[in-house]
């Protein structure tokens, strides 16, 4: 075994290219080594002796060691060359303890001169290893689990270079289909190590989705084992890879055809955006040159896939981390073609209705489920920017993101709740429990039956109040919602949101083409676009990642705009391009003072001239307008109604900086109440001053949209509530149960009291006098 001369690591001195090749020569006999190994007869255990034999020769190590990982998260030492023979399967240490356990916690490699000194190294006397100095380990991955570490370790302090640790990490791939083929750890031990056993369990997360759903489990298994790690011949690799992604990008072209199917909206930007991925050259090359090392295309495949996933996890960017999950889909997809096997899940095995579990998810894999009854999706990564939760937006499946082990805990077949509202999941739920959400669902969905039978029906109160309801929108697919829904128009645009899920700022074209499909999909309905508010909570990583002490006070909205005129004036030019012919109706969003507004209106009339000289068509009417969120304003009524068409309040941002309350910390929600006497004498002077001056009003924080606050904004006298989609049914299903008058005259008894809250009485109201809220 140890004949082979050290040969993996490129020779000092020499050309460059010279030495590449003959790395890659060292690389291709190893992987042969291995092979050969592999196929010898004898027992998984070895097998793993030889392998920690031949990488200790050929990496001229003194020590070459195979951790495994064993239930408990503890990593036991099962195979070692240079370490006592005695410390085999006896030390063992925990993920994260010691080197070996960071290695594993961070799926990173590492590799140190001085190991002693390292602050996570932990002595273990039965090893011996007090003598060894320098120490290079890689994690043993497999679809995304670490499944143990293989180490290297030398008396002097050495240098490992870049090309050994990736030798590392390809003989590391070897080691995790031979621990995988479960014969050195019976599989059952991990099984029952995950805990929970048959209990309920409940799993918080975050909403990615709301809704509800109750369905048994189908865990997402998107990784094809990887039959043979090592190539016969490179060239028929590097050909199966070429045939493979042919196919795979004619099965991805006739994904986004099927797609557009499904109507406009922003699924099907993300869907080309994935075309685009996998038609990336820097991507094929990365797998051949992987392939010339050795590697089967599979097996190269999986390797990239891996450095990807450990580049990636590192950077603190969720928008990048997230488009990982598009290359993972990919590569998932691909590994399918490779192997011959028809692409997407094995359709014969899906029940009728499940919940899909899985550890992340891209876009494409959620479609290919998406037209077979999937009820509700558990990720165990996602944010709301992820392409996959904009997929599952447009299918209306509920989604939870961030469950901590979901993919561990879940069994396939059991019977998960996913719970998009309160952003929790429960697994193996009691039978009441089940028989309970299962009786909500149902509920929920004649209840939105019976909202599309309100669809055509008037937004007016039992005493002759006509309310106008509007949507608010950041997505193609919302504003794609107001036929079905039968809102009047979009009385809110968050024109920042699409950018969320975009890796550089859209040019003017690019704009321009999108509020163009916005107006397209409104058919003629009224839209009111916001301009960008960016900044707060709504980050754009290429825009601005300076952080602030407090953002949602601080550098953001109009005052970006302001500060960044070009940026403004672009999305005004588009917005006025797009708009001609049209009504155009502009808000300022975070307007604390009226000169703020007059400098954002010269920047509109530039661009309304700009459009002019070049003889474009005006919009056929123009309407100003802007957001009431900073209380000062309040105190600049008149000279804002001589400048503006339409106020719209925003409660989200009003009612935090009134009550100095963060509008998202967890542990003040909930502490001051929207319908409290120092509010609602807010919303009164404001309703009178608009009243005397003849200024349309409207309300588009998320107050409008919850039917106990809505009505008693238009008791107060609102009259435009805007609101998001789901929310049109229940308030319309509000407006025409209520009394407006009289909840008028209950609410100038009650509405001086100085009581925490009025919401109690106003519930009892509208029990008392049957209003469906
Ligand atoms: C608001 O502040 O109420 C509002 C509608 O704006 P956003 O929620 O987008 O900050
Ligand atoms: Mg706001």
């Amino acid at each position: 075994m140890n004949d082979a001369p050290a040969s993996v690591a490129p020779p000092a001195g020499g050309n460059a290219a010279g030495n590449l090749e003959g790395h890659v020569t060292g690389v291709r006999r190893l992987m042969r080594r291995l092979r050969d190994i592999m196929a010898r007869p004898g027992t998984a255990q070895e097998r793993l002796d030889r392998i920690v034999a031949l990488v200790a020769a050929e990496m001229v190590a003194e020590v070459c060691s195979a951790y495994v990982m064993r239930a408990g998260e503890v990593l036991e030492l099962f195979a070692t060359v240079g370490l006592r023979p005695e410390a085999v399967h006896r030390t063992r240490l925990h993920v994260g303890e010691g080197l070996v356990g960071v290695i594993a916690a961070t799926e990173r490699p590492l590799a140190l001169a001085d190991a002693q000194s390292h602050p996570d190294f932990a002595y273990r006397p039965e090893t011996g290893e007090e003598i060894f100095h320098s120490l290079m380990g890689v994690p043993v991955l497999r679809g995304g689990r670490v499944l143990g570490v293989l180490v290297v370790q030398n008396r002097t302090p050495r240098r490992y270079t870049e090309e050994e640790i990736e030798v590392a990490q390809t003989i590391a791939m070897v080691v995790a289909e031979l621990i995988a083929s479960g014969d050195l750890v019976n599989p059952l031990e991990m099984a029952q190590g995950r805990g929970g056993g048959l209990l309920p369990v409940r799993l918080d997360g975050i909403s990615l989705n709301p809704g509800l759903a109750v369905a048994p489990a189908v865990l997402h298994e998107p990784r094809l084992a990887i039959r043979q790690v090592v190539a016969e011949d490179v060239a028929i690799e590097l050909e199966r890879l070429r045939r493979a992604m042919a196919a795979m990008q004619q099965a991805i072209d006739a994904l986004v055809a099927a797609s557009h199917k499904l109507g406009a909206g922003e699924h099907r930007e993300v869907i080309e955006a994935y075309r685009m991925f996998a038609a990336d050259r820097g991507w094929f090359d990365r797998i051949s040159d992987a392939i010339k090392t050795g590697l089967t295309a599979e097996a190269a495949v999986e390797r990239v896939s891996d450095e990807n996933r450990s580049r990636m996890a590192q950077l603190g960017d969720p928008y990048l981390r997230e488009r990982l999950f598009d290359l993972e889909d990919l590569a998932n997809r691909l590994q399918q073609f490779l192997s011959g096997e028809a692409p997407g899940p094995p359709v014969a095995d899906l029940p009728p209705e499940f919940i899909l579990v899985a550890h992340a998810m891209g876009p494409a894999e959620l479609l290919d489920y998406a037209h077979r009854r999937v009820v509700g999706l558990v990720l165990e990564e996602g944010s709301p920017t992820a392409h996959v939760a904009i997929v599952a937006r447009a299918f209306d499946i509920p989604v939870v993101g961030r469950v901590q082990n979901a993919t561990d805990r879940i069994e396939a077949g059991d019977i998960v709740v996913v719970d998009g509202d309160r952003s929790l999941v429960l697994i193996r739920p009691s039978e009441d429990i089940h028989q309970s959400v299962a009786a909500t669902v149902a509920a929920r969905i004649e209840r939105r039956a019976y909202y599309d039978t309100l669809r055509d029906q008037p937004a007016v109160t039992r005493d002759g109040v006509a309310v106008s309801l509007l949507l608010n929108a950041g997505l193609l697919i919302d504003v794609a919602q107001l036929a079905a829904t039968g809102a009047e128009g979009v009385g809110l645009f968050r024109t920042e949101i699409p950018l969320l899920t975009r890796d550089a700022f859209p040019d003017v074209a690019d704009q321009t083409e999108f509020y163009r499909r916005a107006y397209e999909q409104a058919d003629g309905k009224p839209i009111v676009f916001r301009t960008l508010d960016i900044g707060g909570d709504k980050v754009l990583p290429y825009l601005t990642n300076a952080a602030e002490d407090n953002p949602a006070m601080g550098w953001r909205a109009i005052r970006i705009g302001l500060d960044r005129p070009a940026m403004l004036r672009q999305q005004l030019r588009a917005l006025v391009r797009a708009s001609a012919g049209c009504d155009l109706r502009v808000k300022f969003p975070m307007i604390a003072e009226v000169a703020e507004l007059d400098r954002a209106r010269e920047l509109l009339d530039a661009e309304l001239a700009r459009a002019a000289a070049e003889g474009g068509t005006p919009p056929r009417s123009l309407k100003v307008g802007v957001m009431l969120e900073v209380p000062a304003l309040l105190w600049q009524l008149p000279a804002l109604f001589e400048r503006i068409d339409f106020l719209s309040v925003g409660t989200n941002d009003l009612v935090q900086f009134l009550y100095a309350c963060d509008r998202g910390n967890p542990r003040l929600a909930g502490r001051y109440d929207l319908l409290s006497a120092p509010m609602l004498a807010l919303f009164r002077q404001l309703v009178e001053a608009c009243r005397a001056a003849q200024m349309p009003l409207s309300m588009c924080g998320e107050m409008a949209g919850n039917p106990i606050e809505a009505m008693t904004l238009i008791a107060l006298g609102f009259r435009t509530l805007s609101m998001a989609t789901t929310a049109i049914g229940p308030v319309k299903t509000m407006v025409r149960s209520l009394d407006a008058g009289a909840l008028a005259r209950y609410l100038d008894e009650i509405g001086g009291r100085p009581d925490h809250s009025l919401r109690g009485r106003l519930e009892a109201f509208a029990r008392d006098h049957a209003v469906a809220v």
